[in-house]
């Protein structure tokens, strides 16, 4: 039987809230998708400390993923315990920033989260709220802003701050506008294409490359890259695994659909990130075995066309991942370096050649 080495990663995620107050149209945590393999409720202070406590080998953790991670109630606990640690802790996937408890504006700048992306697709409050529905677009600027004057009164860069705006049909006009009040607040925009091209499908293709540098889909991406646009997800299979708020291991952030097995609470985050459910669905992703109906990436489209093109991951690829991994955490924790590289990176012909592993 073939191998892939056992995982033993300084950095992994852990989604610190299974739930969100907004109702995106496109979210299947809106539409309860999500359930029963993520499951309502929230990342307990105590479980963290623990696996800090025995895992002194992570580094560095990404708390967000399909909830809001305000909304954990323990959220300033868990900021504060990492701190201690030295475990430098990001909300890079996003947050909405519209449900923020005063203590924790101050606390991600006291606690020195790392990087923070916030979820703003629209630069005025008729247009946000179309497709971040129940959100106020003053609500969350005026967070930001919060955010912002305790970064000048604490003389810290962090949160890394990050603007990152779906482009729609309905958002495409407000680009430049919200470019701009990005740049006013200090943030890095990132506009980003979604996933879902069937809610407000952008009308002017060339507005958006030229004032966004994104394609129009994800499909239309891959013709002109020839790289899967969702592909680098599955690299945090050996890299960065996604474990759920409960301990349930689930692998990358895509996944909402299964689990694969084991629990990094009850079983030890080693053991359970090496059970033989990933160990397999890891040789699955190598073509090294054929697909097995019981691991979650069997019924992911990005495994699909990994199986249609004949390009599966390779060892190769897994270790310009682990380079890259290593180069975007060195320069975060450089947020000048950071600001221009992506901006760099977003204007030259790098975007297309370090796409498949930078995010
Ligand atoms: S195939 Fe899909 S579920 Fe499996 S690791 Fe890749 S993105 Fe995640």
């Amino acid at each position: 039987m073939a191998t892939t080495p056992r995982t033993n990663p300084s950095s992994i995620h852990l989604e610190a809230m299974g739930a969100c107050q907004l109702r995106c149209p496109s979210c299947p945590t809106a539409d309860g998708s999500i359930r029963p393999a993520i499951a309502s409720g929230y990342l307990r202070f105590e479980r963290f400390r623990q696996l800090l406590d025995d895992n002194p080998q992570v580094r560095a953790i990404e708390l967000s993923n399909y909830g809001e991670i305000f909304l954990n109630p323990q959220l300033l606990d868990i900021l504060r315990y990492a701190h201690v640690r030295g475990v430098a802790l990001t909300a890079a996937n996003g947050v909405n920033l519209n449900t923020v408890k005063p203590e924790l504006l101050e606390g991600v700048v006291k606690y020195q989260l790392r990087a923070m992306t916030c979820s703003i697709d629209g630069a005025s409050k008729e247009t946000y709220p179309i497709y971040r529905v129940k959100g106020d677009f003053d609500t969350v600027l005026a967070n930001v802003r919060a955010i912002v004057e305790f970064k000048r009164r604490y003389r810290s860069p962090y949160p890394v701050l990050t603007w990152q705006f779906i482009v729609f049909g309905h958002n495409e006009h407000e680009l430049p506008a919200a470019r701009r009040l990005a740049e006013e607040l200090g943030m890095i925009f990132k506009p980003k294409i979604s996933w879902d091209d069937t809610f407000s499908p952008i009308k002017d293709r060339a507005f958006v490359m030229r004032e966004a540098g994104i394609h129009a889909t994800r499909d239309e991406f891959a013709q002109a890259t020839h790289v899967d646009y969702a592909r680098p997800t599955c690299h945090q299979l050996w890299n960065e695994p996604q474990v759920n708020w409960d301990g349930k291991i689930l692998g990358c952030c895509r996944n909402f659909w299964g689990d694969f097995g084991g629990n990094a609470f009850d079983d030890g985050l080693v053991p359970a990130l090496n059970n033989p459910k990933i160990a397999y669905a890891r040789r699955m992703l190598m073509g090294q075995e054929p697909a097995r109906g019981d691991v979650p990436c069997a019924t992911c489209d990005v495994y699909q066309r990994m199986v249609t093109d004949g390009r599966f991951i390779t060892t190769s690829e897994l270790r310009w991942h682990t380079f890259w991994t290593r180069l975007n955490g060195f320069a975060r924790r450089q947020p000048r370096l950071y600001g221009v590289a992506r901006e760099i990176y977003r204007r030259t012909g790098a975007r297309r050649l370090l796409r498949p592993w930078l995010r």
